[in-house]
């Protein structure tokens, strides 16, 4: 456990308290609410002062928003190292409002080598110091970590210690009673042990960001030491103290706070405020260490044996000049607090004995002294004036650090008695006994508070255990009633829907019910009808045989009219066809729309028939045009014939014409055969001649030759023939001439003959053409004739398929009407017979005729409401026959999910038994443990202290450890 070491008065120097103050920049929600920078900088070569709003700070160092954390720890904390490893005292801590910097500064970033805090700046020098001193040194380093939150000392490295004590050891110097010490031997350790607290810290709270900002963090790094050698220890605290936001609490946000929280999360703070205030106010004599537990540890560091170090940070903006403006007034009054720093040095048995001796030796001067005075004084009493050369000399003291010491007494002192130099030879009115006695009274009452202390810390460890088994049952009974309630809330659900159901299944039942009476009066009624049903279907059968018969009937007419139809059909389509051919016939174009689908033989009746109305309308108005075309033809035909006549009286013309030309020719001929002969005659008589004329020639010739004197006869003979000549040229001509004559006649009459040849040709010809004509149109008059004829047929046909198919018409409605006819006589039948039974048994009852008549007529219309309401009843009947299957099945779904739900009910009450069974098992298993783990906690646990040797590297620290535990030993 911790050394105890007797301060050395002897080398204390006063010291004092160093402050400095670091700027942090304007953070983004600062620089967006526009902000300014309120704190200037004065240029100079110290970085000491700052002023703000035209007043000025001084402090022992200041740093700007850029300066860096490496240049913070050089310039502000470094030296502690060194300071506590040669034995003294340090603190440091940060001081300023929310979000100043002040765990930045501290802290930073762990692991960081640019963003880390002063803490693990200050923890790697150590060890690198450590590593760097002579061999003959063995370290002995332990760190706790603790917070301070509404006045309670939380240990961060064993949840379970939530309000530790503060006590004082017996050279009055206050500590962590209780506090968790962890040894380490090098850095990282160090580091895994800060963040166990921290993650504590971070269990333990909800928002961790107002907890820190309303907690105070203690780091404090335990360092002893010892010289092999020379067996000279050495031992050095170093509190590094993160502060609760310095700001009012009501701008944290504490509004939420019960009074007495609110109150209570800056009493730590006002009462350093006030133990800096009594500390600066060098006139007071009572400081108030004792108003809060956070001024208790610090006792020491404030005042007291220790080089402290705050650093106050502040924001330069607008916003928080007030708070930074009370932050630097902090700083102000802190910085005028003097320490007397001393080593704490355990001192060796020779030591001891040098200093024992020494003392001895000043007791006796002191007692000469005394002696001297004491007789002075006594001559003083009996009335003598001493002289001033005899006058003992009471500045001379035999030890100069006296005064020191006391004064450091009367600061470490709560005691109200003014501590002046001197100690109790300056208080006359207090015997040294009563002195003795309050001492003592003092010491006692002191102990009794540590006791206290001690009791209440014990108690609420103790408060804090049964909390938290108390959190953990509460918990698994918070557990168990959600379960509970769960299973309540399944349970009421599914009893709801098993309610629910039954419900419904009463409904059903109901519904069924009735449906059950409904049906059996329905039943009865329905047997009832049922009878009279077969009584009507007996007769329903008979008419069902003449039906069927008419049907049969109908069938063959139906037959018929198919027939019917499909002759008309077939009649439709030739006369459409013989109508379109009519229309091409005479050329008309109007019948080429009248294209006729081929009737479907299995079509409908009725639209066949619209079909064919349809046709024949068409067809009427075809015939109509055809008729007036006949007509036209007829007309046309008559005038035909008319010029046929004509053609034939001309053409008999032109025959006697002909005839007579015939004649004509005839005659010519027989006039050319005339001229023929004559001309033959006359050529013969010219040959007759010209045989005679060459006969006389050569008749001559011979005269002339034998007759030369014949001379005269030949002159006669010449004479003669000239006039013969003369008279045959006369002859010769009128032969000539009427042989040309002839000719002409007989070349006029072939002219003649030719033209009227031609003329027959022509006329022939036309004689022929117009035989074609008269034969051609003789032929097409026939066609005509014939189509329409075969029109006329159609025409009759259509007329007898309509007139048929009206008797069809005639005969279904007919058949329709005795149907008809058949069904109302049956429905009178079945009235009067209803009626005759009902007056049957009437008249058993009743006699008169005028009641009978009124009863008839009454039962008639109960009749008719009967006959109504059986109509409806049996409707009713078939509805719910159709309803009574559905019914059924919605009946047996009901009770199937009737089942499930009472098995899941059940189901349900047994896992919930299960449950509870369960859960009261955990619960039992979990306090045992807890139990368990109780008496676990109570038995000792030993911390194994890790020494290490100085000069060698944290690396070898495991033999280090072991040299230095057999040094030990
Ligand atoms: P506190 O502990 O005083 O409430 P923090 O140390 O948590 O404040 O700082 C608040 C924020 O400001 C942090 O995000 C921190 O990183 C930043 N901050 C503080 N000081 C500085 C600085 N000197 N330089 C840069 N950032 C800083
Ligand atoms: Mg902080």
């Amino acid at each position: 456990m911790a050394m105890e070491t007797p301060r050395e008065r002897e080398i204390a120097a006063e010291d004092s308290i160093k402050v400095v103050c670091r700027f942090r920049p304007l953070n983004d929600s600062e620089e967006k609410a526009g902000s300014k920078f309120i704190v200037k900088f004065p240029s100079g070569g110290d970085e000491n002062c700052i002023s703000i709003g035209g007043k000025v700070y001084l402090f022992d160092k200041v740093f700007k928003p850029n300066a860096t954390q490496d240049k913070v720890y050089n310039e502000a904390a470094k030296s502690i190292v060194t300071d506590v490893l040669a034995g003294y005292n340090g603190t440091i801590f940060a001081y300023g409002q929310t979000s100043s910097g002040k765990t930045h500064t501290m802290e930073g970033v762990i692991g960081d080598p640019n963003k880390q805090g002063i803490i693990p700046r200050i923890v790697n020098d150590i060890f690198n110091h450590i590593y760097g001193m002579e061999e003959n040194l063995e370290f002995h380093i332990k760190v706790s970590y603790f917070e301070i939150y509404m006045d309670k000392i939380r240990d961060l490295l064993d949840v379970s210690k939530v309000n530790l004590s503060v006590h004082e050891d017996k050279n009055r110097v206050p500590f962590v009673k209780g506090a968790t010490e962890r040894f380490v031997s090098s850095p990282e350790e160090v580091f895994e042990v800060i963040e166990e607290g921290k993650s504590n810290r971070h269990i333990a709270v909800t928002n961790m960001n107002e907890h820190s900002s309303r907690s105070h963090s203690v780091f404090l790094i335990n360092v002893k030491q010892e010289n092999l050698e020379n067996q000279k220890k050495l031992s050095g605290k170093l509190y590094l103290v993160d502060l609760a936001g310095s700001e009012k609490v009501s701008k944290t946000g504490a509004e939420g706070t019960v009074l007495d929280e609110a109150k209570n999360i800056n009493k730590s703070l006002s009462a350093l405020g006030n133990v800096i205030s009594a500390l600066a106010d060098g006139n007071k004599t009572h400081i108030p260490y004792r108003d809060s537990k956070l001024t208790r540890i610090l006792q020491e560091s404030l005042g007291g044996n220790a080089r402290t170090t705050i650093i106050i940070c502040c924001s330069p903006a607008s916003f928080n000049e007030s708070e930074t403006k009370s932050t630097l007034d902090f700083g102000k009054r802190a910085k005028t607090i003097k320490n007397v720093v001393c080593v704490n040095e355990e001192l060796t048995a020779e030591e001891w004995k040098r200093r024992y001796e020494r003392e001895k030796e000043k007791v006796a001067r002191w007692k000469g002294k005394v002696d001297k005075l004491e007789s002075e004084l006594s001559r003083w009493r009996q009335g003598e004036t001493v002289k001033p050369e005899e006058q003992v000399n009471l500045i001379e003291g035999p030890d100069v650090t006296t005064p020191i010491t006391a004064s450091v007494e009367g600061k470490l002192d709560d005691s109200p008695m003014p501590a002046t130099p001197g100690g109790g030879l300056m208080i006359g009115s207090l015997s040294n006994e009563e002195r003795q006695k309050l001492e003592e009274e003092r010491e006692r009452l002191y102990q009794q508070l540590d006791d206290k202390d001690e009791e209440i810390n014990q108690q609420s460890q103790y408060v804090e255990k049964l909390k938290e088994q108390m959190e953990e049952q509460e918990e698994l009974i918070a557990s168990a009633r959600r379960d509970y309630e769960q299973l309540q809330q399944e349970m009421n659900r599914i009893q709801q829907e098993n309610e629910s159901a039954k419900e419904e299944v009463k409904e059903v039942l109901q519904a069924l019910e009735e449906l059950a009476v409904n049906y059996d009066q329905k039943s009865q009624e329905v047997e009832l009808k049922n009878k009279e049903q077969e009584s009507m279907t007996e007769e329903l059968l008979a008419k069902q045989v003449t039906l069927n018969n008419t049907a049969s009937e109908l069938q063959q007419l139906r037959d018929m009219s198919a027939h019917q139809r499909k002759r008309i059909a077939e009649m439709l389509a030739n006369f459409l066809k013989d109508l379109g051919e009519i229309g091409v016939a005479i050329g008309g174009e109007s019948n080429e729309n009248l294209k006729i689908a081929p009737p479907e033989s299995n079509g409908k009746l009725e639209e066949e028939f619209t079909v064919a109305r349809l046709f024949i309308s068409k067809m009427k108005s075809e015939v109509k045009n055809l008729v007036q075309r006949c007509q036209g033809l007829e007309s046309f035909q008559v005038d035909c014939n008319k010029k046929v006549s004509e053609y034939e009286k001309d053409l008999a013309e032109c025959r006697l014409l002909i005839s007579q030309h015939e004649a004509r020719m005839q005659t010519l001929t027989e006039s050319m055969k005339e001229a023929e002969t004559r001309k033959r005659a006359l050529e013969e008589d010219v040959d007759a001649l010209r045989e005679e004329c060459a006969k006389l020639k050569a008749a001559e010739q011979v005269q002339a030759v034998t007759n030369k004197e014949k001379a005269e006869e030949k002159e006669a003979a010449t004479k003669m023939r000239v006039a013969l000549e003369e008279q045959m040229d006369q002859l010769r001509d009128a032969h000539q001439k009427q042989v040309a004559a002839l000719r002409d006649e007989l070349s006029e009459k072939q002219e003649l003959i030719s033209e009227l040849k031609d003329l027959n040709q022509k006329f022939t010809l036309a004689h022929q053409q117009m035989q074609a004509d008269y034969e051609r149109l003789k032929q097409e008059e026939a066609n005509k004739s014939v189509k329409l004829q075969e029109l006329m047929l159609l025409n009759e046909r259509r007329e007898q398929a309509r007139k048929d198919l009206k008797g069809l018409e005639d005969t279904v409605a007919k058949e329709l009407q005795t149907l008809h006819n058949l069904r109302k006589l049956f429905v009178q039948d079945l009235q009067t017979r209803i009626k005759k039974t009902i007056n049957a048994e009437d008249n058993e009852d009743d006699g008169g005729s005028l009641a009978q008549k009124q009863k008839i007529s009454f039962l008639e219309n109960n009749l008719d409401q009967l006959t109504k309401v059986h109509k409806q009843l049996v409707r009713d009947n078939a509805d719910l026959r159709c309803e009574l299957p559905k019914l059924e099945k919605r009946l047996r779904a009901t009770m199937e999910r009737v089942k499930a739900l009472e098995t899941a009910l059940r189901d349900a009450k047994e896992g919930a038994m299960r449950d509870r069974k369960r859960y009261q098992y955990e619960v039992d298993r979990i306090k045992e443990a807890v139990r368990q783990k109780n008496l676990a906690r109570r038995g000792p646990s030993a911390q194994i202290a890790k020494p290490i040797r100085a000069g060698q590297h944290h690396l070898s620290n495991v033999n280090a450890i072991r040299t230095g535990n057999r040094g030990k030993e």
